[in-house]
This record gives C-alpha cells, structure tokens and sequence, in this order.
C-alpha cells in the first residue's frame, strides 16, 4: 500500500507567473511525448499514461491537491498558466477523473481512512477512475437518478445503470452517485459510493462514438456488493458535495484555448487550401478573431477574480456557452473551406495539425459536456437575470 507523501517542490506561488509558465514550458518541451502531440482524439490509458507517469515522478500530477498531500499546492491563477501551456503545446488529458474529481471530493469530505488509501494510489497511477454519474434518463436532470443502493448489514447492494462514463473500459474504480433514499426529495436521497470494478455484478460495455472510438461506457449494477464503508461524506448528502465541486469546471471548460487552437488551424487550412486572402473567408475569419478575442477578455475577468481570492459567481456560465459555440462555429469553417478533405476520419497528408473533420468532431460534445449549453442558459436566467425558473 502506497502512504501520502508531502510535496517537495519549490513554492511555485511565491514565483512571478512568467518564471513559472516558462517552467513549465520548459519541462513540457523537455519531457512531453512527441508521439502524443495534439492527438486527434481522448487517448486511452495504454497511450497517455507514460505521460501520467512522468508527471507522477515530477509531483506536478494534481496541481490543485495541497503539498501535503502530494500535490502541488497551485493557486488557481497558477493553476491556470499550467493548463494554458499545456493546451500551447498540445499536451492531452490523461485519465484525470481521480485528479480532478474524485481527489477534490475526499480531501474535502473522506475520512482519513479514504484519504490513505485512494489518493496515493492515484498518485501512483495504481487506481483509474471513471465517472458515474449520469443515466439513460437522467443526464440535465441528474437529481433524478435511480441507480440505487440498499444497506445490507454493512453492505450496499447496487442495482441499476450509468452512461457516457468517459474511458471506462480503462478504469478500474468508478465513482457512483446512487439513490440511498427513495422516499425523500430527489436531490437529498443520494449518496456518494466508491466502487472497484472488478466487483462480480458489473458488466462495462464499450459505446463506440461517432467517431468510431470507443470513448465511452455503459456500465451495468446487478446486485453488486459494496462495503458500507465506500460511501463518501454523509449518507444522503452526494448531491450537493458533488454540486460544490463544480466552481473551477466551469472556468476550466471556459479556457478559450480550445478555439484559439482551432482558429489557428484554420488560419493554416485556408493557406493550405489557397483562400486565405478571399474577401469572403477573410470577413469570415476576421469575425471569428474578433469574437476570440472578446472570449480571452472575458475570461481574464474571472481569472482576475480568482486571483485575487474572490468565488466564481453564477456568469461563469458565460463562458462556457462563449467558448463551445466560438468552437464549433470556427469547426463549421474548417468544413466549409476544406473541400474534400472535411470527409476525411484520417488528418490529410499525415499532418494532425490538419484535420478538419477531426476537430469538428472534437468539437460537437463540448455543447453537451459539463452542463449542456441550454442548462448553462438557464443557469444565466434564473440566478443573473432573475428569471423566473
Ligand atoms: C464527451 C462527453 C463526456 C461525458 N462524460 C461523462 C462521464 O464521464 N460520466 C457521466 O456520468 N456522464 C458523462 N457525460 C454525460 C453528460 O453529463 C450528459 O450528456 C449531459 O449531462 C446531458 O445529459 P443527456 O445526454 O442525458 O441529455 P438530456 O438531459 O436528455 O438533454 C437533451 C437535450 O434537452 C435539453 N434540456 C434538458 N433539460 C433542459 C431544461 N431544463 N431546459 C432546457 N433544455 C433542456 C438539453 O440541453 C439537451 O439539448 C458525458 C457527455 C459527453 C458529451
């Protein structure tokens, strides 16, 4: 069994942040895998976790987890940066459930018990996690979830079904959120469950996406046996332990590097494709810039608001919305201008960086992912404009 192990990296808070993104721009050309550059699509444990590793080794796996408890201790203006140059650089997302999610979640709410055993082993890369949350008739309306679990002397017995668990076949812990109480209001019956999933009653089955990668799960509770220990927090309390952890995703899925990454394909496609000084791609283009640079604006608002200690208030919603549709709309573009090329599942003469159809692709769920954009909508109506709900 792995022990926590303190952090001893330098204070990078006490750092400048242009000593610190040259850093970590450094260490990202020095040890990133050339090979996993700008992937095309979400990698799969077997090839981004050389990656995790290295991280793992350095001490910069969870930025965001206190240096006592082998993280980084990062604020979030720094936080940032490191996500910033990563994006720069085309760094991929590892499988990062148990760093973003789950970790937050039991350092803030597991006993010391669960804080032992789970956050060395994702340290360590031993535990993969992947995200039970929504189901096949409750993804907005998450509150609504049936998947249930019935204390059995001290046992939970799980019976139901998750969906879109992201990179699930790679896992080999999902983090549930279950009904422990059928008779009370629908957001307080739930409770917060960790599951091994090599637990006899689970079936996981693969969801190929329109892409053709098998990116998601389906995975299936048949009287599955989870000790009564596993549960996170207070019995009844997951909803709104799972809702209080959802501040920084929003400002994450905002970064407007998305779009600037896409725009500057575009920029190259159009070379490529010999319209970049056409009147019409170009009013096109100048529109899409301009909106980007709005974008970048705005999010120097919250990140200047995080910097200096305040919360996120509920226009962060923004944001998200802001940035998905820019991404989408710049995509849309690509398709336009790339001829036959925007047919094509592979990037065109061998190039990642010239994939139209790929990015396009990439970007459909950013409107679905985190929140649907009609969610975020609403979010924006009620607690900004104050809307009735
Ligand atoms: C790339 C990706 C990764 C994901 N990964 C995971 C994961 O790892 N684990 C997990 O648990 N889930 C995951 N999800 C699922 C995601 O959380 C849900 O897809 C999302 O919450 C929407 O739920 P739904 O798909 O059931 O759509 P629905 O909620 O059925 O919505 C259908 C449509 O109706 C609209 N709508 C619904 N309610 C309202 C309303 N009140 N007002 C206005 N419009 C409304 C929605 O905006 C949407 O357009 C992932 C999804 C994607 C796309």
């Amino acid at each position: 069994m792995n022990a926590i192990t303190p952090s001893t990296l330098p204070d990078y808070n006490s750092w400048s942040d242009d000593e610190f993104r040259a850093e970590v721009r450094r260490f990202v050309e020095q040890n990133y895998p050339a090979e996993i550059r700008n992937p095309p699509k979400r990698l799969h444990w077997s090839e981004n976790k050389p990656w995790y590793m290295i991280l793992s080794r350095k001490g910069w796996l969870c930025p965001s987890w206190p240096r006592e408890l082998g993280g980084m201790g990062l604020d979030p203006a720094k936080q940032i940066i490191l996500i910033e140059e990563y994006e720069r650089y085309g760094v991929a997302r590892t499988n990062d459930h148990g760093i973003i999610m789950l970790g937050p979640l039991l350092i803030r709410y597991g006993t010391e018990e669960q804080k032992q055993k789970f956050l060395p082993a994702i340290l360590s890369g031993e535990h993969v996690w992947c995200q039970g949350y929504s189901e096949p008739n409750s993804g907005s309306d998450l509150a609504s979830l049936r998947t249930e679990a019935v204390l059995d002397g001290d046992t939970y017995i799980v019976n139901g079904q998750k969906t879109w668990c992201t990179l699930g076949t790679d896992a080999n812990w999902i983090f549930l959120l279950v009904r422990t109480d059928k008779n009370a209001k629908k957001q307080e019956g739930i409770s917060f469950l960790l599951v091994p999933m090599d637990t006899p009653g689970i079936t996981v089955r693969p969801i190929v996406n329109i892409d053709r990668h098998d990116e998601f799960t389906e995975v299936f509770f048949d009287n599955v046996r989870v000790p009564a220990g596993n549960i996170v927090g207070e019995v009844n309390k997951g909803w709104s332990m799972a809702k209080a952890l959802l501040g920084f995703e929003r400002i994450f899925l905002g970064s407007p590097k998305q779009s600037a990454y896409a725009l500057a394909r575009l920029a190259q496609l159009a070379d490529r494709m010999g319209i970049a000084e056409e009147p019409a791609f170009a009013d096109d283009f100048a529109r899409l810039r301009l909106d980007l640079e709005d974008l970048k604006a705005l999010y120097g608002t919250f990140v200047a608001r995080l910097k200096r200690g305040e919360g996120l208030p509920p226009d962060v919603s923004m944001l998200k919305i802001l940035q998905s549709e820019l991404f989408q709309r710049i995509t849309d573009t690509m398709l336009e201008i790339g001829g036959e090329n925007a047919g094509l599942f592979e990037p065109m003469e061998g190039n990642n960086e010239l994939h139209p159809a790929g990015l396009f692709i990439q970007a459909r769920p950013t409107t679905i992912y985190g929140g649907t954009n009609e969610i975020q909508r609403n979010i924006i109506a009620k607690n900004v404009l104050d809307m009735p709900g």
